[in-house]
């Protein structure tokens, strides 16, 4: 498939979000930690990057700010192609973090409908966009369960159908298969690679796991705070 990367066209257009010489330290003085030196990045719609690291190289905080969760120590973050920082969520970036995150009293289905609502979604398109995302995510057989009656990779796909059906430009998933086990986070990823492919998205997963890097074309790692970028990336300002 032609990609806007190999067309040349990625170049041109201006990146869903862009890190120059971003730094974040966490405390002062001798407790100082530098979880993020200096990093330089930017993600077009249609890539699908693999943060790779060790534990405590920096990717969580990294995803943080590029979803604009944290600020920056130091440094310059921007999402040129989506708009200010007060713009970004609920909508243009949806977040999937290790643990799914449901909301326990609602069933599947009033889980991935509520945040449509809250953005003011009407309720039949909010209802109708619900059921397509968790067909999608081949989840319509369990619409009417709780939370707690999921399995960790069921539970993980309703996390995902929830993104989908809010159509974020930018998709940001820090270790979503941390805990599951191996085949049930190979589906996981699968579906987060669809999910970003359908709404040609951008999409960076944070995994500390080789496998789950193989699956993309872009791989950057973290190395005790310092992200390495290579592949298509462009790491100018
Ligand atoms: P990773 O996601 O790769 O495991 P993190 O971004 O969580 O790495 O952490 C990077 C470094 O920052 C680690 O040394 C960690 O202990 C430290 N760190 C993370 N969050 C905090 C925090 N809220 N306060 C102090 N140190 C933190
Ligand atoms: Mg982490």
């Amino acid at each position: 498939m032609s990609t806007p990367a190999a067309t040349g066209a990625r170049s041109l257009a201006p990146p869903l979000v862009r890190c120059v010489g971003v730094s974040r330290t966490y405390g002062s003085g001798a407790r100082a930690v530098v979880a993020v030196h200096d990093a330089h990045c930017a993600v077009h719609g249609g890539d699908r990057v693999a943060l790779m690291g060790r534990s405590g190289s920096g990717k969580s905080t990294l995803l943080h700010l590029l979803a604009g969760l944290d600020s920056p120590t130091t440094g310059d973050i921007a999402w040129p192609a989506i708009g200010d920082h007060h713009e970004l969520r609920p909508g243009p970036i949806g977040v999937v973090f290790q643990a799914p995150s449901l909301l326990a009293p609602l069933d599947v289905l009033e889980n991935v409908t509520l945040p449509l609502l809250l953005e003011g979604v009407e309720p039949h398109e909010a209802t109708a966009r619900a059921h397509a995302a968790l067909g999608a995510m081949d989840l319509d057989g369990v619409a009417t369960k709780l939370p707690e009656e999921l399995s960790g990779g069921q539970a993980q796909r309703v996390a995902i159908a929830r993104i989908l059906a809010s159509r974020p430009r930018l998709i940001l998933a820090d270790e979503p298969t941390g805990q599951l086990d191996h085949v049930t986070g190979e589906h996981v990823v699968g579906a987060l690679i669809e999910c970003a492919v359908a709404l040609q998205a951008g999409l960076i997963v944070n995994t500390h796991d080789p496998a789950v890097g193989d699956r993309f074309a872009i791989q950057w790692t973290m190395v005790d705070g310092r992200l390495h970028t290579s592949g298509a990336v462009p790491c100018s300002a």
